[in-house]
């Protein structure tokens, strides 16, 4: 960087160009206050590119104020690119201020995302001499809503959905005073002029003095009440009222996937789940996830989270959480939908539940733009790791380690987010889900558009995933006939490894092992526990689970004892595996159906999914034969697990009779026949299901570490990228790095991006902007 040469008494002018997160975060305020304080005059605004500073003074004085800033913003902000350059003085200035936001054709937007409640807004909140005292709607320059708010950029409050309340005398003070901690905080609002609550009934608005109390007295009584949160609503009613839990799952029509909890604070939480470091930092943080934790008996009913040993639990992150939570022990807060679709944000969407799903509703007029669900993190080996990267997280961008064209990745059905990578940026959509649900898959289109509106630039490619069946990938083709862009197509395993890859900003080849439930393979069957040497350029298949035909497609997946019996009948033979059936599964299964299948004219489908064999060990581990949400029996067995190591069952590798496409020539394949053959034996023996569980673990382990080091022998690579689904599981995840690690192996895992489906759009972009680089 190139200084002026002048003398140190002389006045100069500079221009500073400031990029990354530096909008919505206080930053203007902050700097007004350093150039103050450093004696400098000139103006900082918001621009569409960042923020922007005219400083004039002293040489001295512009230097400390440089070095101060970095350090003086408050978190989250964060400094990317710092530019400055001479620049003519403006006339007649001799005081800082703060200037209007210029836009301009946004293409390097970074959107602040939205923020809980900060310590200082809480303690007025509580202060009954403050002003705000009880306004559930308190936010200040570092809290409040952002992104879910914001409409367009630069950040002002303009452009956000509090255009609609002129601030009152009071707050326009507070807005204006540079000591204020409301200076500039463009949320800033009161019980005067902002927005307030109202408790709705199906048959219109509440008569109450307080609509906080009046919630509090519903709740109290088993009722359930849409709230309006920061990205969507909320469902919520009392957790320690087992009758309330189950009537909401009724309603929601969700028979067991886990509900989330909300407690007032940590001690709260402590009685419920243990709780480590890390863990707690996590509840704390301004991102405010589910920390989804063990649990600690059975202090709350089991219907909360049925066969699960964790319990996604939050701490309040909107002022109206806080003012809830202090009158429960804990309230479900899972998201306002039915089933799985997207969470509901708009006053139609609170209105279609109001009745069917919720008793009341608890809402105010400040609008959601922007919907995102709550985020969900996991600490595995002392780390946290996303799970769903949504509100807290979304839309602050990954940096990339190489340059890119604009390219859209669609990302897979399941578990959907999509992307938008951008020069050194990637930018995710937050978590959508399942494109099954039309209402997913309106929001993805959405989501696609969202991103057009941001950037304002259409993408040069479109990267998807290589499934012809995909919904996203149809859209994909459509979207880039549309704008003439490139077509990118990546298969689905080497997508998970590739995001593992950009994730640690690597460029070489590693050992990857992808394990899931489903992702379309290049020789046509139903992939799920690959073992491949990839780049992002490329991948090439070295070994996976054998093939097992798949009983009925997708009804297997949500009837596992049908893939159950398709395992039992290769390994024993029909009669045998119908005599295990009978002994072991309580539910009454045909078995002559699936059998009947298999021997069938038609070819089954193929398949070397890991997510479909935890599901069928769980069947004949006592757990549904039939799942109403992805990886259930997964996560049961996996709860199964106590503190010992059993040893693992057998497993043979040897070299595959058939040779895929992308497959190297002496791939090899995995055989399960020892795996149920120890189970069976164990089951009647009258082994522990807890024993059987912690034996299929550590065969599941001892088989990544045999791929592994077959791998190494070959071609010497000694990283290996675990990625896909099943690396949710802890006990997989720490006993493979630990079991890897000792013999001379580093892992890489995915941690930044979800493990699972919801990370895989970062390794689509990453393997398209290589393949649009080669070009
Ligand atoms: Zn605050
Ligand atoms: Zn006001
Ligand atoms: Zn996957």
């Amino acid at each position: 960087m190139k200084r002026a040469k002048k003398s140190p008494s002389q006045k100069t002018w500079r221009r500073v160009r400031v990029g990354g997160i530096v909008q919505g975060v206080g930053f203007r305020p902050t700097v007004f206050r350093l150039a103050r304080r450093h004696g400098l005059v000139g103006e900082v605004r918001n621009t569409a590119h960042g923020v922007e500073l005219i400083l004039g003074g002293l040489d001295g004085a512009i230097r400390g104020f440089l070095d101060e800033l970095p350090r003086a913003i408050p978190a989250p902000g964060r400094i990317e690119q710092l530019t400055e350059e001479p620049t003519a003085p403006i006339p007649g200035c001799n005081d800082f201020s703060i200037a209007p936001s210029v836009s301009a054709k946004t293409i390097e937007v970074v959107i602040p995302p939205d923020q809980a409640t900060c310590a200082d807004c809480l303690r007025e909140l509580f202060d009954p001499s403050n002003r705000r005292f009880g306004y559930p709607l308190i936010t200040c320059t570092i809290c409040g809503p952002r992104y879910s708010i914001i409409e367009s950029l630069p950040y002002d409050r303009e452009r956000t959905t509090m255009r609609a309340f002129p601030l009152c005398a009071e707050c326009r003070a507070e807005y204006e005073d540079p000591e204020d901690r409301r200076f500039h905080a463009e949320t800033v609002a009161c019980a005067r002029c902002g927005p307030n609550l109202e408790l709705l009934s199906p048959s219109g608005p509440v008569a109450c003095a307080d609509p906080i109390f009046a919630t509090v007295d519903v709740l109290r009584v088993g009722q359930i009440v849409a709230v309006k949160g920061i990205g969507g609503y909320h469902l919520a009613c009392d957790a320690t009222n087992e009758a309330a839990v189950a009537e909401l799952r009724r309603r929601k029509r969700r028979q067991h996937k886990p509900f989330a909890i909300l407690v007032n604070n940590l001690e709260v939480a402590a009685q419920y789940c243990t709780i480590g470091d890390v863990e707690a930092s996590v509840l704390r943080s301004r991102e405010a996830p589910i920390v989804l934790l063990k649990r600690r008996g059975p202090v709350l009913p089991e219907v909360l989270a049925p066969d699960n040993n964790r319990l996604g639990v939050m701490l309040p992150y909107t002022p109206i959480q806080h003012l809830l939570a202090r009158h429960f022990d804990a309230l479900v807060m899972t998201s306002g939908n039915i089933t799985d679709e997207p969470i509901r944000h708009t006053e139609k969407g609170m209105r279609d539940l109001l009745g069917p799903v919720a008793d009341f509703a608890l809402t105010h007029l400040r609008e959601i733009i922007n919907p995102s669900d709550d985020s969900v993190v996991l600490v595995q080996r002392g780390e946290p790791v996303l799970i769903r990267r949504a509100r807290g997280h979304v839309p602050t961008p990954l940096l990339s380690d190489v340059k890119m064209p604009p390219i859209l990745a669609v990302g897979p059905d399941l578990k959907n987010a999509c992307a938008f990578g951008l020069g050194q940026r990637v930018y995710f959509s937050p978590h959508i889900g399942d494109l099954e649900y039309p209402a997913a898959f309106r929001r993805h289109v959405e989501e696609i558009e969202r991103f057009g509106k941001w950037f304002g630039e259409k993408p040069r490619a479109v990267a998807c995933d290589l499934h012809p069946g995909y919904l996203s990938t149809q859209n994909a083709h459509r979207l880039a006939a549309s704008w003439g862009a490139q077509v990118i197509e990546v298969q689905h395993h080497h997508a998970h490894i590739a995001a593992c890859l950009a994730e640690h900003g690597l460029s070489g080849e590693i050992i990857g092992v992808a394990m899931d439930g489903t992702g379309f393979g290049s020789d046509g069957a139903i992939w799920g526990g690959e073992f491949m040497v990839a780049s992002r350029a490329g991948f090439q298949r070295f070994g996976h689970l054998a093939y097992q035909s798949v009983p009925g497609g997708d009804r297997s997946i949500r009837e596992p004892w049908r893939m159950l019996a398709a395992y039992l009948i290769e390994v024993f033979g029909v009669e045998f595996a119908e005599m295990i059936l009978k002994r072991h599964v309580a539910a009454s299964v045909d078995i002559q159906q699936v059998a009947r299948v298999l021997s069938g004219p038609i070819r089954a489908p193929q398949t070397s999914s890991v997510g479909r064999l935890f599901d069928a060990v769980g069947v004949l581990l006592g757990f549904p034969t039939e799942i109403t949400y992805e990886a259930q029996n997964a996560v049961a067995v996996e709860s199964l697990c106590g503190g010992e190591q059993p040893p693992p069952y057998e497993l043979q590798l040897s070299k595959a009779a058939n040779v895929g496409p992308d497959d190297d020539p002496d791939v090899f394949e995995i055989s399960l026949r020892g795996l149920f053959e120890g189970i069976v034996v164990d089951l009647e023996t009258g082994v522990a299901r807890e024993t059987i569980a912690g034996r299929f673990h550590a065969a599941i382990i001892e088989m990544i570490v045999q791929g592994c080091r077959r791998i190494r022998e070959r071609t010497g690579l000694a990283h290996v990228a675990l990625s896909g689904g099943c690396f949710v599981n802890t006990i997989l995840v720490e006993g493979a790095c630990a079991r890897l690690e000792a013999e001379g192996f580093e892992v890489l895992r995915r941690r930044v991006v979800p493990p699972n489906d919801g990370g895989i759009a970062l390794g689509q972009i990453a393997v398209a902007a290589t393949q649009m680089a080669a070009q």
